[in-house]
């Protein structure tokens, strides 16, 4: 119930990477017939990603993971460009891989706006048009968010970036590979993607630059990826990558509308028969597996752990996040007040989970809010007040 955090490597996924680790282990920058066998590899992998988000292959560079192609994003596209401007416009309910490196680059002399979204998460593109200035360089908004699943309208913020004649970057963690993205279709300059989000391994993602785009490198070192990200390639991690991507788009649509089913009846189970509690996030412009509730008057740790006791490994805000006390970023841009914030609970399903399981999740959650709010003084007093206000 939390595949937002991470899903398994499907068995076909680690079988593909298999090879690589001890068989076919040589280099790929080398010149050998060894080294070509690991080569040929990584371009059948970089060929299938690309095909993914209707991209060319030599557009797509391997990293090693989400976090590393943000950073490389925003980074070097505020450096490559600083002589133009030094102005870039985000959201507030970005993933901390955003959030963080905008603050370091808002240090470094850059300039960042960062816009409000509605009641929903979404970030209105007419608030994107008004914060346009003249030294304005990149837009970076989110194409799904990963707490609250509101899917950001990026076709829209794309459009204005080209007419505007500002680059464009999208972290597509969440959404890659579980909704369509086509980059040419959207205006999207730069992607963020990660492997272990879509069952493939941790510890590679890919960025994908639009080609032309002028932007430095971030990892200085060997000539890989066009001297763009060098350091030795991960060829397990990137063959894997491969296959998990070729495994979820031959499975897109169904899973989408499965996913998207049980999500619903889950969401209408949990509001139906728990009271006090509320959907985050838009009711269909989510992704396909994110369930985000909030219940009035109950204390999201311990909701978190009674579940675990139950077997259910869901999540409070994101996994990142979780851990620390302070509410969810995301939920406080959306309006929520921060106890309520503070009891809010996601639950992220996958292609393998069933309708037994989403029942199981339901029953226990009732009695867990039940026995959180029997033992708070405020759900006391505010049932308190209810009834002397029938009275
Ligand atoms: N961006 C978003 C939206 C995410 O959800 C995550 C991970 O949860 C990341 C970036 C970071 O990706 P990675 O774990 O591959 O570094």
């Amino acid at each position: 119930m939390n595949n937002a955090a991470t899903t398994p490597v499907k068995q076909e996924v680690f079988e593909s990477m298999k090879p690589y680790f001890a068989e076919d282990y040589g280099n790929p920058s080398g010149f050998s017939n060894f080294s070509e066998r690991s080569k040929d590899a990584i371009e059948k992998a970089r060929d299938t990603i690309a095909g993914l988000l209707g991209a060319s292959g030599e557009e797509i560079y391997f990293t090693s993971g989400g976090t590393e192609s943000d950073n490389w994003a925003l980074k070097a596209i505020a450096f490559a460009n600083r002589k133009k401007g030094t102005h870039i416009i985000t959201s507030k309910i970005e993933h901390h891989a955003i959030l963080r490196t905008c603050e370091w680059l808002g240090k470094a002399g850059f300039d960042v706006t960062y816009v409000n979204v509605d009641e929903n998460g979404f970030v209105d593109s007419k608030e994107i048009r008004r914060a346009i200035r003249s030294d304005t360089i990149l837009i970076s908004v989110m194409t799904a968010n990963n707490e609250i699943g509101t899917i950001q309208p990026i076709r829209e913020i794309g459009t204005i970036a080209r007419e505007r004649k500002i680059l464009f970057h999208t972290d597509a963690v969440q959404a890659y590979g579980h909704i369509a993205i086509n980059v040419n279709e959207c205006g999207i300059d730069l992607l963020s993607a990660s492997g272990h989000k879509i069952n493939g391994p941790k510890g590679i993602g890919i960025l994908y630059i639009r080609k032309g785009t002028v932007i430095g490198s971030f990892m200085h070192g060997g000539e890989q990826e066009h001297g763009r990200r060098a350091g030795t390639y991960n060829t397990p991690g990137i063959v894997g990558f491969g296959k998990a991507t070729e495994l979820a788009q031959a499975s897109l649509a169904t899973r989408s509308t499965f996913e998207s089913e049980l999500r619903d009846y889950l969401i209408d189970r949990i509001i139906a028969e728990i009271p006090y509690s509320r959907l985050n996030g838009h009711k269909t412009k989510r992704l396909p597996n994110n369930v985000n509730i909030s219940f009035k008057y109950v204390e999201g740790e311990s909701m978190l752990i009674m579940l675990d006791q139950k077997g259910i490994c869901a999540s409070g805000g994101s996994a990142c996040t979780s851990g620390s006390l302070d509410p969810s970023h995301v939920l406080l841009a959306i309006g929520l007040p921060h106890e309520i914030a503070h009891g809010s609970l996601r639950i992220t399903l996958s292609e393998e989970a069933t309708k037994e399981e989403v029942d199981y999740v339901v029953e226990e959650l009732k009695k867990i809010v039940q026995r959180l709010r029997s033992m708070s003084p405020l759900y006391e007093d505010f049932i308190k007040e209810k009834k002397e206000n029938v009275q």
